[in-house]
C-alpha cells in the first residue's frame, strides 16, 4: 500500500515554496541531457510543463491524441486567468488570492499548494506577455483585468472571449522552439492506453497511434499525466467531445490514488440544452455575470405564459421580475461562485419558475447594462439630452467590444438575438475538481508518476473559482513541475536508457492488446454513445447537482448494471488498424463507467455539503443561513484519496486530514 504523505515543508506559509526550493537536489544540466521525461497531454498544463522541461534540458517526449497540442480542450477557455498583480490597485495581495481559492473551495483544499499558486500567479502573467500573450489593454496600454465570480477585486487578465486559445498559442510556441531543437519529440495523434511500471517506479507508457493503429512501447525516467478533466462522464458537458479520463484512470488501476472524485463544478452559465440528440453543451462565459443580472419572473403564472411561448420576456416589468441572487446574496449579488449560483437557479426552476419550454432556464439579462455604459457614452461624447434608444445603442456598442463574440455564439445556438431578448442559461457539468492525488511535489502515489493540471486533485478544494484554471495548469507547468520533478531525477543521473523490451513492457502491451480485440470482435448490438448517454443520465439525475443518499445508492447499482451490459452488448465497428474514432470512445467510456462508480461512491461516503458536493441531508436549518449548505469540518475536512482494489466497489478509502493554519475556517457567507 502506497503511503498518503503530503510532503508538505515546514516553515510559515509565505516562506514554504522559497526555503523548499532553496534545499532540494538538482540535476546539473549535462545530466539533464540523459534524462527522459514523457508528458502525456498538452494542453495549458502539459504543454507549458513539456516546454519547460525541455528549456532546462531534458528530453522531452510529448503525447497528445488531437493532431496538434493546438486543439487540447484548453482552447476553449473564454473568460481569463487570475493573478494577483493588484494592477487595479484594489487591494489585492498573494494572501487575498489564496485566501479567496480556499474559500471559494469551501475549505477542503490544502493551504500550502494554494498558497504557492498565488505566489506565482504573477510570474505566469509576465512569461505569457513575454510571449506575446494578446491580453486586453486598457486605454493608457496596461494590462486590464475584470471580476470574477466569489471574490471582491478585478483580477482576471484576458484576451477578449478567447484566452485560454491565447495562452495556448503562447504555450504551443514555447514547445515548438524545442520541437524545432529536437528536445520535444512530439507525438500527435497518439492515444496513452496504460502505464508501465518497473520495480514499482513509473517508467513508460503504452500508446496507440490512432492513425495506423499500431501499437508503441515508450519509455522514461518519469511520467507525466496532463490529461484534463473528467467531466464528460457526464456525457453532456462543457468538454470537449474526446475530453477523457483514460490516462488518468489507467494509473489509478496502477497505484496512483484517485482524489475526491465527487467534487465537479456545475457551471450556472451554460446555454439550455435542447433535446435528447444533442451531445454537447455549450458555455457562456462567467466574465458575463459582470455585466448580466440574473432572473426569472417573480409571478408563476409569468413563468408558465413563458414556457408556453404566450409571454416575452421583455413584457415583463421590472417590479415582476425575481433577481434572486441580488436578493439572496446582496454582498456579492451576481457575483456568488459558481456552485451557490448554481444551486440557486436549480432552486427556483425546481420550484416552477424557469424559463425556456422546459422550464430549465434562467433569464442573463444586459438591458440594465446598455443603459449603464450608454449613459457614460453619451456623456463622454458630449451628447446632450440623448434619447433612449441612442443610450440604449451606445451601450451595446461597449458590450459588444467586451463580449462580441459569446453574443454571436448565442445567437447562432438559440437563433434569438441577446441584444434584444435576455440570453437563456442553465447550470451545466463544466471541470472537475477531483482527480489523481498528488503531493506537494505533483508526485502521485506512484514513485516517478506526476499529475497536472485539472487532471490532478488540484488546489481548488470542493470549488473552483472561475479563471483559476488557467492559472493552475500553467502554475504546474511553468513554475512547479520543472522544480520538483529534479528532485526525484536527481537520483536517476546514472540509470541510463530505460529499455523497452522487457516483461514489464511485454506484459501491459499484451493486456492493452487484448482489450482492443475484444472491442473490436465483440458481437454486441448496441454503440459506445447508448451506454455513455445512459451513464451520464444517472450522473446528472442522481449524482448532480443535488445528491442524497437513496439516489447516489440507486445510481451506485444501476452504474454497475450498465458496465455490465456494456461488456456484454457493445458493438464497435471498423478495425484495429486504422483511425477508428468508435474504437477510442470504447476504451474511454469503459473507463468512464468505472470512474462514475467511484464517484457516487465517494459522494455518498461524503456526507456534508461543500461546494460543488451538495448533500440534501446536510442543510442549514436555521439562522441568516437557512437553506445552504452545511458544511461538517468535524468529521470530514479531509481528502478522500481512493486506492484501487479491484472493481469500483472494493476501493479503499485514505485520508489526508486538511490543516488551516493560516486561514480561520468559517461558514462561507456570500450574504
Ligand atoms: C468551455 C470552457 C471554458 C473555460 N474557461 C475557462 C476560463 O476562462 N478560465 C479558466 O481558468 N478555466 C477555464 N476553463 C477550464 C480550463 O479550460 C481547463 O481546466 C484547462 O484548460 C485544462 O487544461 P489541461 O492542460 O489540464 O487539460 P486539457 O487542455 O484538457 O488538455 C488535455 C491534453 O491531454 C491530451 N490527452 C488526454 N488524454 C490523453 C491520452 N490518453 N493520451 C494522450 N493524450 C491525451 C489531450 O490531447 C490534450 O492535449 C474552461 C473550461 C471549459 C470547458
Amino acid at each position: 500500500m502506497a503511503k498518503l504523505d503530503s510532503k508538505v515543508p515546514k516553515g510559515s506559509i509565505a516562506d514554504k515554496w522559497t526555503t523548499y526550493k532553496d534545499k532540494i537536489d538538482l540535476v546539473n544540466p549535462a545530466n539533464k541531457r540523459n534524462i527522459d521525461i514523457i508528458v502525456v497531454g498538452t494542453g495549458l498544463a502539459g504543454g507549458s510543463a513539456a516546454a519547460t522541461l525541455a528549456e532546462l534540458g531534458y528530453n522531452v517526449k510529448a503525447f497528445a491524441y488531437q493532431d496538434s497540442p493546438r486543439r487540447a480542450h484548453s482552447i476553449a477557455a473564454q473568460g481569463g486567468i487570475n493573478a494577483a498583480k493588484n494592477y487595479m490597485g484594489d487591494g489585492d495581495s498573494n494572501y487575498r488570492l489564496f485566501y479567496d481559492t480556499v474559500k471559494g473551495g469551501d475549505y477542503r483544499s490544502r493551504e500550502a499548494n494554494v498558497y504557492r499558486l498565488a505566489e506565482v500567479s504573477g510570474n505566469i502573467i509576465d512569461q505569457c506577455v513575454a510571449q506575446g500573450v494578446p491580453f486586453a489593454r486598457d486605454y493608457g496600454g496596461l494590462l486590464d483585468n475584470r471580476s470574477f465570480g466569489g471574490v471582491l477585486v478585478s483580477r482576471t487578465f484576458y484576451a477578449k472571449g478567447q484566452t485560454g486559445q491565447q495562452l495556448l498559442l503562447g504555450a504551443y510556441s514555447a514547445m515548438n522552439r524545442q520541437i524545432a531543437r529536437g528536445k520535444i519529440e512530439m507525438f500527435n495523434r497518439h492515444e496513452m492506453l496504460d502505464v508501465v511500471k518497473v520495480d514499482g517506479k513509473a517508467r513508460g507508457i503504452i500508446a496507440r497511434n490512432l492513425i495506423t493503429g499500431e501499437i508503441e512501447r515508450h519509455s522514461a525516467h518519469a511520467v507525466v499525466i496532463a490529461t484534463g478533466g473528467y467531466g464528460n462522464v457526464y456525457f453532456l458537458s462543457t468538454n470537449a467531445m474526446g475530453s477523457n479520463a483514460t490516462a488518468a484512470w489507467k494509473i489509478h488501476k496502477k497505484g496512483a490514488y484517485f482524489a475526491n472524485p465527487c467534487y465537479t463544478q456545475i457551471h450556472p452559465t451554460c446555454i439550455p440544452r435542447s433535446g435528447d440528440y444533442q451531445s454537447k453543451l455549450t458555455l457562456m462565459s462567467e466574465s458575463l455575470r459582470n455585466d448580466g443580472r440574473i432572473w426569472v419572473p417573480l409571478h408563476i403564472e409569468d413563468a408558465k405564459a413563458i414556457q408556453e411561448g404566450k409571454l416575452k420576456p421583455t413584457q415583463i416589468p421590472e417590479e415582476n421580475r425575481d433577481y434572486y441572487l441580488e436578493r439572496r446574496y446582496p454582498a456579492f449579488g451576481n457575483l456568488v461562485p459558481r456552485d451557490v449560483a448554481s444551486r440557486a437557479a436549480k432552486e427556483r426552476c425546481d420550484a416552477g419558475y424557469g424559463v425556456n419550454k422546459t422550464g430549465e432556464a434562467v433569464y442573463l439579462d444586459f438591458a440594465a447594462a446598455f443603459e449603464r455604459y450608454g449613459t457614460q457614452q453619451a456623456k463622454i461624447k458630449g451628447i446632450h439630452n440623448p434619447s433612449k434608444e441612442e443610450i440604449i445603442k451606445l451601450g451595446q456598442a461597449i458590450i459588444e467590444e467586451k463580449y462580441g463574440n459569446l453574443f454571436q455564439m448565442y445567437e447562432k445556438i438559440i437563433a434569438e438575438n441577446p441584444y434584444e431578448t435576455p440570453m437563456m442559461i442553465y447550470p451545466a457539468t463544466h471541470y472537475t475538481m477531483g482527480g489523481v492525488w498528488v503531493d506537494y511535489n505533483l508526485m502521485t502515489t506512484v514513485p516517478g508518476l506526476y499529475c497536472i493540471g485539472e487532471a490532478n486533485f488540484s488546489d481548488h478544494g470542493a470549488n473552483r473559482l472561475g479563471a483559476s484554471a488557467l492559472m493552475q495548469g500553467l502554475a504546474d507547468g511553468y513554475f512547479v513541475l520543472p522544480y520538483t520533478i529534479g528532485d526525484y531525477l536527481s537520483d536517476d543521473i546514472r540509470t541510463g536508457a530505460i529499455p523497452t523490451d522487457t516483461p514489464e513492457f511485454d506484459e501491459v502491451e499484451k493486456t492493452v492488446k487484448e482489450r482492443l480485440d475484444f472491442f473490436i470482435n465483440n458481437e454486441g448490438t448496441h454503440s459506445v454513445d447508448y451506454f455513455h448517454k445512459k451513464l451520464g443520465k444517472v450522473m446528472w439525475d442522481k449524482v448532480g447537482m443535488a445528491r442524497n443518499e437513496k439516489h447516489l445508492k440507486e445510481a451506485i447499482a444501476e452504474i454497475k448494471e450498465i458496465r455490465e451490459d456494456f461488456w456484454k452488448n457493445v458493438k464497435v465497428p471498423g478495425s484495429q488498424n486504422e483511425f477508428n474514432q468508435e474504437l477510442e470512445k470504447a476504451g474511454r467510456v469503459a473507463d468512464f463507467l468505472e470512474l462514475g462508480e467511484l464517484f457516487a461512491k465517494d459522494a455518498l461516503n461524503r456526507n456534508e455539503s461543500c461546494g460543488g458536493h451538495f448533500r440534501e441531508e446536510s442543510v442549514e436549518q436555521d439562522g441568516p443561513q437557512k437553506g445552504e449548505a452545511l458544511r461538517d469540518d468535524k468529521n470530514y475536512k479531509y481528502v478522500a484519496a481512493w486506492e484501487y482494489k479491484g472493481e469500483p466497489s472494493d476501493a479503499v478509502l485514505h485520508k489526508e486530514e486538511l490543516e488551516f493554519n493560516d486561514i480561520e475556517l468559517k461558514t462561507r457567507s456570500y450574504k
